[in-house]
């Protein structure tokens, strides 16, 4: 019996994230989306979600819109919220769907009120999840970089996403300290159109924006290993026709100071407000970085630099909550004191 009962389970674990949602099913990562949805304007109907929603963005007309659900770190739109979170579950595929258990973890940010939390529960209840918990993402990040989350040392994660850097420091299970900022990845993407807009006078849109950031994004003017000037393509203020201008990885580190510079704040404000005890293991094991803006290049050495810390970049830093929340699945009653249970808000 307790083997049938076994065949009939599936897990799933959840980032729901401002700009990436990921899933991860049996130790895998079965899904790996932008966290948008397309639908259409006048029935609210779904159209698409994930990536297929993102090719559509910036390109639709009257019958389509598309939505990024998530706002700085916590639901702006429930519906949508509901719709994708419905539609990213049914990319892998339901299980039969009597007789199997469906257990879910899913990862929240830390900002979110008790009334989304609930949404979120909602949208479990929607996929028939039998048992759900949620997480949040400081702890996650810091279960999936591999941390002793339960142990009595303080450790410092700054998980920096599309809408918000979290930065908190996590010790016996708690969440001891958190700064939320809303400059993060979507802050340096506006940046970057905004500055080629000044500086180039071309028009240019997110996602071309967000190439230029993945291709020679920076938040150093001088990196030992510099990316190749990148060619971009917009429209000219002037004309009003498309012309090809090539950016190098110095403008850009330039394009993004004031907001590196609002992030190197909360950090230091994080550690001002971080007891001494704690502080003084930090000042040991230094910071750790996740999310995709991780990624910037120089980032872990400016930050060192104003902080006189230690820097470690997380392995693959957009998966690492991912993985976290799916390490707290796998083990649940371990893990109790950070899950959020369904009776609880
Ligand atoms: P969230 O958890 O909010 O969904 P993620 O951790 O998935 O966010 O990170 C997404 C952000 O990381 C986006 O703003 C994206 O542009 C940015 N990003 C991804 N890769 C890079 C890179 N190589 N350099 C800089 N930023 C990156
Ligand atoms: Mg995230």
């Amino acid at each position: 019996m307790m083997k049938l009962f076994g065949l009939f389970k599936q897990e799933l674990a959840i980032d729901l994230g401002t700009a990436n949602t990921l899933i991860i099913q049996d130790g895998e990562v079965v899904v790996d989306e932008p966290s948008i949805v397309a639908s259409n304007r006048r029935t609210d109907e779904t159209i698409a979600v994930g990536r297929k929603a993102m090719q559509m963005h910036e390109k639709t007309h009257e019958e389509i819109k598309t939505i990024r659900p998530l706002k700085d770190g916590v639901i702006a739109d429930f519906k949508a919220a509901e719709n994708m979170i419905e539609g990213m579950i049914r990319m892998i595929g339901r299980k039969r769907r009597f007789f199997t258990h469906l257990k879910m973890v899913i990862c929240i940010p830390s900002g979110i009120t008790e009334v989304e939390k609930r949404a979120v529960f909602d949208s479990a209840d929607h996929v028939d999840s039998k048992e759900t918990y949620l997480i949040y993402e400081p702890m996650a990040a810091a279960l999936g970089i591999g941390l002793d989350v339960e142990e009595p040392v303080g450790n410092m994660i700054i998980d920096i996403g599309g809408g918000t850097t979290e930065i908190a420091v996590i010790a016996l299970s708690g969440i001891v300290t958190d700064q939320s900022i809303r400059t993060a990845g979507d802050e340096l993407t506006n940046d970057i159109m905004g500055y080629m807009k000044r500086q180039h006078n071309i028009l240019i849109g997110e996602r071309t924006a967000e190439q230029i950031k993945i291709h020679v994004g920076a938040a150093l003017p001088e990196l030992e290993h510099p990316p190749e000037d990148f060619a971009v393509n917009g429209r000219d203020l002037m004309t009003g026709i498309p012309k090809q201008i090539t950016v190098s990885y110095q403008e850009i580190a330039g394009a993004l100071d004031e907001s590196i510079t609002a992030i190197e704040e909360a950090v230091l404000r994080a550690l001002e407000a971080t007891p001494p005890e704690l502080a003084s293991d930090i000042y040991r094991t230094g910071l750790y970085l996740t999310g995709g803006g991780a990624l910037l290049r120089g980032l872990d050495k400016r930050i060192a630099s104003k902080t006189k810390l230690p820097v470690h970049i997380a392995d693959d830093p957009l998966r690492a909550v991912v993985r976290g929340t799916s390490a707290a699945l796998a083990d649940t009653d371990r893990y109790m004191p950070i899950l959020i249970p369904r009776g609880s808000v």
